[in-house]
């Protein structure tokens, strides 16, 4: 049975050829507000079978999806930018009651969500190739760009609307079919904007989505079916790395976002009102559960007292509570592991000699809540510093000098994102091209923006969402030798 505060037409079977039906074995598993812990659904567990049945999907409406006329295939995305931005409220509801958002945060999310579809729409008709002279003068080089087929996409639970779009936007502006498995704990958001986009107008089969508890059977069963073509996964670098030896057995595409590990750089000439707005956003947007999420303040000595200070203040003023409930700004965390490994990661940097100054501490009697948490002193090994927090903690540390603070900010497997802080842009940019990461806040606490190409280096991924990098993922050139 369905809580009444989900949308009306939300279905809850697996998204198959353009019809909602129970899994092969009837078997269901059940969504959680993690607020409450209450039982919001029961959702069809995808088999093995299933899985392939979407592949059978979506090799089938693949041709004619790809001979659709890009101009007809942007419009259908349109469409469904459109229909999200009605329905931006219900959303972002649905949301915070299978993942725990603030209601801020889901309506941010929300509305970012659906600009994927408005800018892949401006996109579908933007595949454009080349035609060279070769060389030696005797033929052209002609390259044209064509979907590259079947794509499986798979998403986290942390952003439950915008990665999904994020990869369903392109696949489709270029030409692909898709399977989404969606992240276990939020099926729901992906199953409403598989109803979105048959209401935009998109045929039968181009887009499936089978949520399932069995991820690994069933997205490893897909890899190895031969229609499939392309694997885009954001989610933990541990996932990532087996789903890429799985790709390595078919030689399949594969774009990875993977988990990230933020320095927030503060040097001593920084305006302290505007890095303690951007350290802000980079930390406590979606409570911390971001990859995005800044996981390591470096403070210059000069300011690390005053930036504490004024960050334990902000952090300190924020409301937490149910997402639902009005004024919240601080919701749960997704689960009761997510809460034990910040726990954990605090208790130890406290064991190494960190001190408190905010919170540090679990929050209320039921439902997954953390406390605002700032740890002032951190040593440089503790391990809170090395692996993803994933939680509303602001772990500081004060540095002397540039090329310490760059070696440091480095000194990561990670690469996804770093923030800098300075009013000289000269040095900032300097700056920039050294931090190992694969997109800078250079006096920005925010950098995801559906036009620009998103991703890591290291191990924080392969390729690049959003922007035309984007659309280029979901093809392939091929060149054509000839002369006339
Ligand atoms: P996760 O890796 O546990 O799960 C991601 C997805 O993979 C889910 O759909 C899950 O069901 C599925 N999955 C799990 N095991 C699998 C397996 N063996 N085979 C196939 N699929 C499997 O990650 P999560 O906990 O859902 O999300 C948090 C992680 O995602 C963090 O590390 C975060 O940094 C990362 N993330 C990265 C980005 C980015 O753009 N780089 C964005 C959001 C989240």
């Amino acid at each position: 049975m369905a809580s009444t505060q989900l949308p009306a037409d939300l279905k809850f079977g697996l998204y198959l050829n353009g019809e909602f039906v129970p899994a092969g074995d009837g078997g269901t598993f059940a969504v959680e507000d993690p607020a409450t812990g209450e039982v919001l659904a029961e959702v069809a567990n995808g088999t093995v079978e299933d899985a392939i049945r979407a592949v059978d999907a979506a090799h089938g409406a693949l041709d004619s999806w790809a001979a659709t006329p890009p101009r007809v295939r942007g419009e259908i995305l349109r469409k469904a930018f459109e229909i999200m931005r009605e329905r931006t409220e219900e959303i972002a509801r649905l949301m915070v009651l299978e993942n725990g958002k603030a209601l801020p945060d889901a309506r941010s999310e929300s509305a970012y969500a659906a600009e994927f579809f408005r800018w892949y729409s401006e996109e579908a008709v933007r595949m454009s190739g080349e035609v060279v002279t070769a060389p030696n003068g005797g033929y052209k080089i002609l390259v044209v760009r064509q979907p590259i087929g079947v794509s499986v996409l798979v998403t986290p639970w942390n952003f439950p609307a915008a990665m999904a779009t994020r990869k369903i936007g392109p696949a489709l502006a270029a030409g692909c079919s898709v399977i989404l498995k969606p992240a276990s704990d939020t099926p729901l958001t992906a199953l409403l904007i598989a109803q979105i986009l048959e209401d935009a107008g998109v045929p039968k089969g181009v887009v499936n989505v089978i949520p399932s508890r069995r991820s690994g059977p069933t997205v490893s069963a897909m890899l190895s079916d031969p229609r499939v073509r392309k694997i885009s996964f954001t989610g933990s670098t541990e996932v990532g790395k087996q789903l890429l030896h799985k790709a390595a057995d078919g030689i399949l595409s594969a774009s990875m976002e993977l988990g990230g590990n933020a320095p927030f750089i503060v040097m001593e000439d920084a305006d302290l009102d505007e890095a303690i707005a951007g350290a802000m956003v980079a930390k406590m947007r979606n409570a911390g559960e971001a990859c995005t999420a800044a996981n390591r303040f470096y403070v210059h000595a000069k300011v690390a007292e005053e930036f504490t200070k004024r960050l334990s203040v902000a952090m300190g003023a924020l409301k937490i509570g149910p997402g639902i409930e009005v004024g919240t700004e601080v919701g749960p965390l997704i689960n009761a592991p997510a809460v034990d490994k910040v726990e954990e990661l605090v208790g130890l940097a406290l064991g190494a000699g960190a001190e408190v100054r905010l919170g540090a501490t679990r929050f209320g009697k039921r439902g997954y809540f953390y406390q605002p948490t700032v740890l002032g002193r951190v040593p440089y090994d503790a391990p809170i510093l090395k692996e993803e927090i994933f939680g509303p903690v602001a772990p500081i540390v004060s540095f002397d000098a540039e090329d310490e603070v760059i070696a440091m900010a480095n000194d990561t497997e990670f690469g996804l994102v770093s923030y800098l802080y300075t009013k000289d842009m000269k040095r900032g940019l300097r700056i920039s091209e050294s931090l190992e990461s694969g997109m800078v806040g250079l006096n920005r606490g925010l950098v995801s923006d559906p036009a620009a190409p998103f991703g890591g280096v290291k191990q924080s991924g392969l390729g690049r969402e959003g922007g035309h990098d984007g659309l280029l993922e979901f093809s392939e050139s091929k060149y054509i030798a000839t002369s006339w």
